[in-house]
């Protein structure tokens, strides 16, 4: 253990300055690992050097990591859940019945020794010492030799074999499309520790969280193979596979083996697929990142893939312009694993669709560079912070790049949200991510309801404003770990208004939107609040002679109202569910919400015609 006495005394001299204990801290690591992979059998061997430095005010007795590879073995937590949930994974399992009456049956439940995954740790030390540790399936807590102080240093030496499981989800062996290697959750990965303590939840195949770190690995493996991945590869000539400068020679070694050594500064998390059959191309996008492609080589993946680097340029102008400019100076698009999935300077997406499918799902997976991999909020616990706020902009991204010209680019996700509240299955935004009742729940709210909080944030407090607090939340909380309250304090600040009553009705509640206009009578308009959530509202009015208004009604709660063109009314407390508009002219008739920004579960009576 190391001392960092300068560290000590700035931690006490904040305290004193700010007299609390509620500063942003942040954990750091520092990997270094070195990885043999033998192709043949897909098994592999690890050492692993993690110096761990806890920032964090607190005494830390133990430490968790995650062995998620351990997942796929027959009895574990995810094999159990697969069986239990109502709506499997088409991926994760085999339906034994017919189309009428299915019966699934989990893939990990079949899985043969040498299929399932694993992590299986020979040794670990703590500062040199052997130290104690408990294996949960995919957890393993290690109770500390000696507590590690705020602002200390300990450093962790693992040795492990891994081998890589059949694909079921996201990482594995020969993938639908006989990509060789998707090594994602591949490696034993420190949990993080953060004010709420620690995050050691199971994999159960869905969202992460881990600690702001560097990593440095080196791997081992067949010749023939290409690997794509996180982290910027230090010996391109050693190498070659197209990472080489064609004007500098070739160093490759002898023997059947190539060592790859990557970097990956300030990353949470490192991810490589790897295949003897790839072809790896390479543009340059705005701002001089480079943009690689691995893809197999193949007729009818290549036909679709030769498009994608072009329109891969645009995405990320988009997202440089929309969100904030793109930290690295790399990214990876991988055809591996299965669907698409987000990593750290990389994504894994599976490799037979349509040019569309191809455009849309690496725009989504880009997107998640910035909401989660940059902004690092913890997916298990809010997923609609990753998953919703990633559909949201990489709509308006494949909106644009495809020239869809769509008003409302995630108007499926309104759709979506309303078939959910009206199944009855909906559950909080709240909810952990693997905790859902079904899959389609968790989907809908973490993709749709969390799409929708940011559009009709929009609508709440100006379209101008939303671009702006986007901006202004990658600013702040690049390269942290952002909690939801951050989304909303940084969206009052740019706009003025109060919005912890937004906050708190769409993301700890189920409550739904409902507005309806009750009557038009003369100069009269009575406008009724029929569902459980309150909110501003739009009003388009149109007069007996032919000519209309508009009209904003602020709620009261939010202390203000969005900048608008329209006449600005009295604000309507919510506790009020009539609100009476008298006008100069006899009114013809209303119409609430024209834009359809807000998600009413029932626009039949948004409008009413005298
Ligand atoms: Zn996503």
């Amino acid at each position: 253990m190391k001392k960092s006495i300068t560290l000590i005394v700035l931690v006490i001299s904040c305290l004193q300055i700010f007299g609390q204990s509620t500063q942003y801290w942040q954990q750091h690591v520092d990997y270094t690992m070195d990885i043999d992979m033998d192709v043949e059998n897909y098994q592999f061997t690890g050492k692993q050097k993690l110096v761990y430095t806890n920032n964090s005010p607190d005494r830390l007795n133990e430490v968790f990591y995650h062995l998620q590879f351990n997942a796929f073995q027959p009895g574990s937590e995810m094999d159990i859940r697969l069986q239990n949930v109502p709506d499997p994974d088409k991926r994760m399992s085999v339906n034994k019945g017919t189309v009428e009456h299915p019966v699934f049956e989990s893939r990990i439940a079949t899985l043969k020794p040498n299929e399932i995954g694993y992590q299986k740790v020979i040794s670990l030390t703590q500062d040199g010492k052997p130290v104690a540790y408990n294996i949960f399936g995919s957890i393993m807590k290690v109770s500390l030799n000696t507590p590690l102080d705020p602002g200390m240093k300990t450093t962790f030496d693992l040795e492990f074999k891994g081998q890589v499981p059949l694909t079921i989800r996201r990482a594995g062996r020969d993938n639908k499309g006989g990509v060789a290697l998707s090594m994602a959750q591949w490696y034993p990965k420190l949990a993080e520790y953060d004010f709420e303590g620690w995050h050691a939840n199971a994999y159960l195949g869905r969202e992460f969280y881990g600690v702001w770190g560097n990593f440095d690995v080196t791997i081992h493996i067949d010749k023939n193979y290409t690997i794509g991945g996180s982290g910027y590869l230090q010996n391109p000539q050693e190498v070659g596979h197209g990472y080489e400068d064609p004007s500098k020679k070739l160093n490759l070694p002898t023997g059947d083996k190539l060592t790859w050594h990557f970097k990956a500064p300030n990353v949470h998390d490192f991810s490589w697929a790897a295949d003897p059959n790839y072809i790896h191309e390479k543009v340059i996008g705005e701002n001089n990142v480079m943009l690689h492609f691995f893809y197999k080589n193949e007729p009818d993946i290549i036909k679709v893939w030769k498009e994608l680097p072009e329109k891969t340029k645009e995405i990320l102008t988009f997202f440089n312009n929309n969100v904030g400019p793109y930290p690295y100076k790399q990214y990876s698009v991988i055809q591996a694993g299965d669907g698409g999935m987000e990593y750290a300077m990389c994504t894994f997406i599976s490799g037979k669709r349509s040019f569309g499918s191809l455009v849309g799902t690496t725009a989504h997976e880009f997107a998640h560079s910035w909401f989660q991999f940059i902004l690092a909020s913890n997916e298990t616990k809010h997923s609609w912070m990753d998953e919703g706020f990633t559909s949201y902009i990489s709509d308006a991204a494949i909106n644009q790049v495809l020239n869809q010209n769509k008003e409302t680019p995630n108007i499926e996700d309104y759709k979506n949200y309303f078939n959910l509240v009206y199944s009855g299955i909906e559950e909080p935004l709240t909810t952990f991510s693997d905790r859902f009742e079904s899959n389609l729940a968790y989907e809908r709210a973490a993709y749709s309801k969390g799409s929708i909080f940011l559009s009709q944030l929009g609508y709440v407090i100006g379209k101008e404003n939303l671009e702006k607090t986007l901006k202004a939340y990658y600013d702040e909380f690049k390269f942290k770990h952002p909690q939801p309250n951050d989304i909303k304090r940084t969206a009052e600040k740019v706009s003025g208004l109060q919005l912890e009553w937004y906050l708190n009705y769409w993301v700890s509640t189920t409550k739904f939107i409902d507005y309806a206009v009750r009557s038009v009578e003369g100069q009269q308009i009575m406008l009724e609040r029929k569902g459980t959530m309150p909110m501003p509202i739009d009003l388009k009015v149109t007069f007996e002679d032919g000519s209309s208004a508009d009209y904003n009604i602020p709620l009261q709660m939010m202390y203000g109202h969005k900048p608008t063109e329209a006449t600005v009314l009295e604000s309507w407390s919510w506790v009020n569910p009539i609100y009476t508009i008298h006008t100069d002219k006899k009114v013809l008739s209303a119409e609430i919400d024209p834009k359809h920004l807000m998600a009413d579960v029932n626009r039949e009576d948004n409008s009413l015609n005298h």
